[in-house]
């Protein structure tokens, strides 16, 4: 198909007609689709489900260290959970604290603290400053921008890369602002682009200078496990980055099991250097006398270890990896040659990115909203929900069943092209839209 660019505005006029009697079509049959958030859908939760059955009132609630997981104790998690975790997250066994059932909860407590008390080296809590501010990389997810929003924490947008978020800018950023107190990553399939950082990138967040001397990288490694094929790049081990460039206190790592179990129901984790943990762990006594060990044992006892780990998520990349490779077919079928979109395709994790031309991303959203289809709206993948270029749209689509999904697409993909067709009439022709 030719480029909407190269075409007259009668042969738009035409193409617009037969996408809006598309579309028509589509409103008549009262859908309602949700893909705006990425959750992962039933038949993936039922993989976990025998995890249940793996302890009941005859099981022994004791841990390794004989602690009864039913009772209070062992604050920093179970032994034979803190083994199995810190071999997944490739950190010592002082060097983590396994969670209650969110990461987003240890991240939101993390920057609480940091605010409100100290982190290791810092002369003071961050929010006696008079301006503390984060390094938000973009596209990115909304839930960390929400957290900085709320605690009022000035959020400062650098752009991402194929090899992870622009480090250039991050370094002379960091080098002379000491209100500059973090930044959030997503290394491993970030959310929304599906990108893995690379080693340079991890590297250099590790070693730049900051300003700042209690600068923290906030971790998020929520998709550590997550690829849809055999060939995953190595994500590099930040904590031992940062150890080698002489910041071992660098880095928070935060993780869970939400999609590997069960989302909202699994395990979390807190990882660093063990000067940090030991702070941490004194802080979180305050907040609460220890997490879900029932949990942890439970964990345990499904997951076993790395390899297993790993044999799980094939089954649902099994799941997943159709739905991603619907999405980009059907992407590819109505939008390829249009020049009106572009989109990534990733190798794992929840989301995939999509542009679309500038200032159409929000009418896109609505439109398909109109029709019965519920897309993560759009802005949200910037601070404040504000994209200046209004473009960047999130596309999640793990949680509807695949014909429903196909369906969703092919509306969104109808909606794209309707509004582009009006962006272009209106830049060429002065036709109001
Ligand atoms: N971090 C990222 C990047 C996510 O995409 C999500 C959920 O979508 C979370 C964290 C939430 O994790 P949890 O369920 O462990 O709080």
């Amino acid at each position: 198909m030719a480029s909407f660019a190269s075409m007259k505005i009668d042969e738009l006029n035409v193409l617009e007609n037969s996408l809006n009697d598309r579309l028509d079509k589509f409103k008549r049959m009262n859908l309602n689709l949700n893909m705006s958030r990425g959750v992962p859908c039933t038949e993936q939760l039922d993989i976990a489900s025998d995890m249940l059955n793996l302890i009941n009132k005859d099981s022994s609630f004791k841990a390794e260290d004989g602690v009864d997981c039913r009772s209070y104790g062992d604050l920093a998690g179970i032994p034979e959970a803190v083994r199995l975790f810190a071999g997944m997250f490739e950190v010592g066994l002082n060097e983590i604290i396994i969670g209650g059932n969110s990461s987003l909860n240890l991240m939101y407590d993390t920057m609480l603290r940091a605010m409100y008390f100290e982190v290791v080296g810092s002369e003071k809590p961050w929010s006696k400053n008079e301006k503390v501010k984060f390094i938000c990389p973009v596209p990115g997810y909304d839930r960390h921008f929400s957290i900085c929003e709320g605690l009022g924490i000035e959020m400062i947008t650098v752009g991402m890369t194929p090899d992870g978020p622009d480090v250039d800018e991050i370094e002379k950023l960091v080098a002379d602002d000491d209100s500059i107190k973090g930044i959030w990553c997503v290394p491993k399939y970030s959310n929304p682009e599906g990108i893995i950082y690379s080693d340079e990138t991890v590297t250099r967040l590790a070693a730049m200078k900051t300003m700042a001397s209690d600068f923290r990288i906030f971790w998020d490694n929520a998709y550590a496990f997550h690829s849809l094929s055999d060939e995953s790049k190595q994500l590099k081990n930040i904590l031992s980055e940062c150890k080698k460039a002489g910041n071992p206190n660098r880095v928070f790592i935060f993780g869970s099991t939400s999609k590997i179990t069960f989302a909202g129901a699994g395990v979390s984790i807190l990882a660093s250097s063990e000067e940090n943990i030991k702070l941490i762990k004194k802080q979180i006594s305050i907040q609460t006398i220890s997490f879900d060990k029932i949990n942890q044992l439970r964990h345990v006892k499904y997951l076993k270890n790395i390899e297993n780990v790993k044999d799980i998520m094939k089954k649902h990349a099994a799941i997943i990896k159709p739905k991603f490779d619907a999405v980009c077919d059907i992407f590819e079928k109505e939008l390829s040659g249009k020049e009106i979109a572009s989109w990534i395709k990733p190798n794992g994790g929840y989301f995939m990115s999509f542009n679309a031309l500038d200032g159409c991303a929000k009418k896109i959203v609505a439109m398909a909203k109109e029709a019965g289809i519920s897309m993560t709206p759009a802005g949200a993948t910037y601070p404040y929900g504000n994209d200046p270029h209004d473009r960047n749209i999130r596309i999640a689509p793990t949680y509807p069943p695949l014909d429903e999904l196909k369906t969703a697409i092919e509306v969104f993909c109808i909606c794209v092209q309707i509004v582009s067709i009006w962006k272009h009439k209106k830049d060429n022709g002065g036709i109001k839209c």
